[in-house]
């Protein structure tokens, strides 16, 4: 038996609990997924208890023979997935490999230039509750009122006049492609460092679904738990001129000792994301987000520009004289779970947005196509339909669950 069960029951039952969650909702947040068994494994080894600090061959603790060799994998990896020259797997999280780059390059006070978190932005993209607002003279960029898209001749006037000493981009809800490659010719006009934030798209780019932004980046950062899916954390990609600085500015700089049960688990997704399969599963992600917005347009939706590139969608709700709390809220008590979000120029409150996001990631790691894609969006708009019926939610939530039977979580 389990020795969790019997030495913790309090905690071996809600992981019980949350399991049988996953497993029995249909899982619509845009960044998240289900990690491979491979992957849960690595990151429940005894790897757990090793200090590491320092980097492979230059540690500060004896005993780091196997972790040295470990970490050197997942650099390895990640490397040629992405074509980068240098690569450092320490970072614990998306934000903290964020804040390492910052750190890297910039001084209090210096001058950045970012996507609006209305816009899709993250909040380490200069949010004022942020540090990242508090530390640096931020000024937003974001998409137009016309198409939804961004627009990069704004974008482009606006780096000429406040000259930034860095432009972030990417974003937690941006539907469509990034033109990386344009973003790359702003940045260098101007006489700014390009960092790249990937975390949403970091799969799709591994998979060929999305351009690459390493070749036109000064920096690159993702996380490694989206559509990349793997286990929590981040990783920051760099040119090979930058190496030493990042690496300083991860450890000792922001961190201390690395995570390196999450690093093998990392070293593992990106042996999964290396291998043929992996392209075809991003190729999926991104059939299933288009089927989706098309299904849900057809059910008198409004898609946010108008549909998607990549594996994640945005919903106006106002034209149906609802918000994104709501159809939250209904939409959880059907067994679907999706979050609330603001829309480009929303002007409804964040805790009562205007729009809800939806992702395809984790659906489709579950084995869902286009057709059944279809049929999860017939039980959305049954579920908002009867929103404020609950023993019709109810009994949509026992089909959701029949439904979803049909497409096992990997364990
Ligand atoms: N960057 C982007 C674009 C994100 O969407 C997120 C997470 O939502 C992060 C960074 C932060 O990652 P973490 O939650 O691991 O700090």
């Amino acid at each position: 038996g389990s020795t969790l069960a019997v030495n913790d029951p309090e905690v071996f039952s809600c992981i019980v609990k949350e399991e049988k969650r996953q497993r029995k909702n249909i899982e619509l947040i845009a960044s998240e997924n289900f990690t491979s068994p491979a992957v849960m494994e690595a990151q429940g080894s005894v790897l757990t208890n090793k200090y590491a600090e320092g980097y492979p061959g230059r540690r500060w603790y004896g005993g780091c023979e196997e972790v040295d060799v470990v970490e050197q994998i997942a650099i390895d990896r990640v490397k040629e997935l992405y074509g980068a020259d240098h690569a450092n797997v320490q970072p614990h999280s998306g934000s903290q490999a964020n804040t390492a780059v910052y750190f890297a390059v910039l001084k209090p006070g210096d001058k950045i230039l970012t996507m609006d978190l209305a816009h899709g932005g993250h909040l380490t993209h200069g949010h004022k509750a942020n540090f990242s607002g508090k530390l640096y003279e931020v000024t937003h960029y974001g998409v137009s009122a016309d198409d939804e898209k961004i627009d990069y001749d704004a974008l482009e006037k606006t780096a000429e006049e406040v000259k930034p000493a860095l432009i972030t981009c990417g974003a937690s809800a941006y539907p469509r492609e990034i033109d990386f490659e344009r973003m790359g010719q702003i940045a260098k006009k101007v006489g700014a460092y390009l960092f790249v934030d990937m975390a949403h798209i970091a799969g799709l780019v591994a998979g060929g679904a999305h351009n690459n932004p390493v070749p036109h980046a000064d920096f690159v950062t993702t996380t490694t738990h989206k559509s990349l899916r793997g286990p929590r954390g981040g990783v920051i990609l760099c040119k090979e001129e930058y190496q030493k600085k990042i690496d300083g500015s991860v450890f000792p700089g922001v961190q201390g000792g690395p995570l390196m049960h999450v690093i093998a688990a990392k070293a593992v997704c990106f042996g999964e994301a290396l291998k043929p399969e992996f392209k075809d599963y991003q190729a999926q992600v991104v059939k299933n987000a288009q089927a989706f917005a098309a299904r849900l347009t057809k059910h008198g939706y409004r898609v946010v520009s108008g549909g998607t590139d990549n594996h994640v969608l945005l919903v106006d709700l106002r034209p149906n004289d609802l918000n994104g709390a709501i159809v939250q809220e209904a939409l959880d008590e059907a067994g679907i779970t999706v979050n609330k979000n603001s829309i480009p120029f929303d002007t409804a409150s964040p805790f009562k947005p205007s729009g809800i996001r939806i992702g395809t990631p984790a659906v489709t790691s579950r084995g869902m196509q286009e057709a059944d894609i279809e049929q999860v969006a017939d039980f959305i708009h049954a579920a908002i339909e009867n929103r404020e019926d609950e023993a019709k939610l109810h009994e949509i939530r026992e089909q959701v669950y029949a439904f979803n039977k049909a497409f096992p979580m990997p364990v």
